[in-house]
């Protein structure tokens, strides 16, 4: 039996977990080729300015709400037992406004707010928090347990994980989607299969060129103060694009405060106003930040942007032949890359195995 090889195209959460993944099929020679890897922060690459934590947003019956169920057991599996891949356990409050109600931050959250979301019996330990607890101006909240990705660790560990298992990382830049079919990436000659992990480039990038890709661009500051548990609000007083919530990554990574959600918005520098208002925001939902004092209370590690890559209509993860070579397109994930990861490399897994055996497939 023949290896078949195969170019993974973008090394960000998307692109890695595919390869991995790809990477356990002792049939397939795998190269993960990409213009940005782990260890780069870069507007072009959202994955390292994530949060990043599990908490859907998927709506009850779509293929993205699969790509998330099938998504938390590897993450409590790595949350459990693989604590070098820099995951934990964080319990999660999620706040509900009813002024919000009709909002973009709202309309985005929608399925997360609701009393009786699809993933209740995904993830540990949902129930309804008593609205004794609840804070002023909040009419009702749920908590669970979920997980906190420390993107600065998980994302070298994805790398070892692959190199361990044979893949190939090669720096590249592609004008066409096709300049992945050459020699130069994939030393053992004929590419067979090109995956097409671009993210928000996907809407660039010759032969894909996917216009329904736009950013939703999220400022986030990260801070050295702890908050204790994740926290999330369905809007704020602000304005329709801007977001509230509060995260601690694992392995001392800090705490990241968010956010914005500002679709269209390609803007890759910090706006320092937005940057006071999350501030606030942030110690207003989590007193326990600052032991209830001010702003001048948090202590700063970094400000930062990236851009969700975000496509109408869901994730793209579908099969296409150009210039008559195999593409799996796995991109347009959104605010929901890392929590949807291990779902939707599986599903283009599936796409990759029917295109590369098709007999074993009758
Ligand atoms: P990217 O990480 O952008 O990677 C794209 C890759 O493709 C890069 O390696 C790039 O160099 C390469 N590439 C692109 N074009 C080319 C080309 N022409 N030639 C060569 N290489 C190319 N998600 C969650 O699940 N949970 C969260 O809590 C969360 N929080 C977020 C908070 C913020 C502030 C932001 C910005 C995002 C958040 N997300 C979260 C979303 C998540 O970060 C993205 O969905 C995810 O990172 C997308 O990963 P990706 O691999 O598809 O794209």
């Amino acid at each position: 039996m023949s290896q078949k090889n195969i170019v993974v195209v973008g090394a960000g959460v998307s692109g890695l977990t595919t390869a991995l993944l790809l990477s356990r099929n002792p049939e397939y020679k795998v190269v993960v080729a990409a213009k940005h890897m782990p260890g780069d922060y870069d507007i072009e690459y959202a994955s390292p300015w994530a949060g990043a934590n599990y908490m859907p947003v998927s709506v009850r019956g779509t293929p993205a709400a699969e790509w998330d169920r099938n998504t938390w057991a590897p993450l409590e599996n790595l949350a459990r037992n693989r604590p070098e891949a820099g995951v934990h356990f964080q319990e999660c409050e999620i706040h509900n406004r009813t002024k919000d109600v009709g909002s973009a931050t709202a309309e985005w959250f929608a399925e997360l707010l609701s009393p009786n979301p699809w993933f209740k019996d995904v993830v540990p330990n949902f129930r309804s928090v008593p609205k004794a607890r609840l804070g002023a101006g909040i009419d009702s909240a749920t908590s669970f347990t979920s997980v906190c990705i420390n993107t600065a660790i998980y994302l070298p560990w994805l790398v070892s994980q692959c190199l361990k298992n044979g893949v190939e990382f090669k720096r590249a830049v592609f004008n066409h989607i096709s300049e992945a079919n050459t020699p130069k990436i994939h030393s053992s000659g004929k590419v067979d299969l090109i995956v097409n992990c671009t993210g928000l480039l996907a809407s660039r990038l010759g032969g894909v060129e996917d216009k329904s890709v736009v950013p939703a661009r999220g400022q986030i500051v990260l801070v050295r103060n702890e908050a204790g548990k994740m926290l999330d609000i369905s809007g704020t007083d602000d304005g329709d694009d801007e977001a509230c919530y509060v995260m601690s990554r694992a392995a001392g990574g800090g705490t990241i405060l968010g956010g914005s959600y500002q679709k269209g918005n390609w803007e890759s520098q910090v706006d320092p106003s937005l940057a006071v208002r999350i501030m606030k925001r942030a110690v207003e939902l989590c007193p326990a930040l600052t032991g209830g004092k001010g702003i001048e209370h948090l202590d700063i590690i970094r400000h930062g942007v990236g851009l969700r890559p975000v496509r109408e209509g869901g994730a793209r993860i579908e099969k296409q032949r150009i210039n008559n070579v195999w593409v799996v397109h796995n991109y347009g994930h959104g605010g929901a890359g890392y929590q949807s990861s291990y779902g939707c490399a599986q599903a283009a897994i599936q796409l990759i195995d029917e295109a590369l055996n098709p007999r074993a497939r009758l």
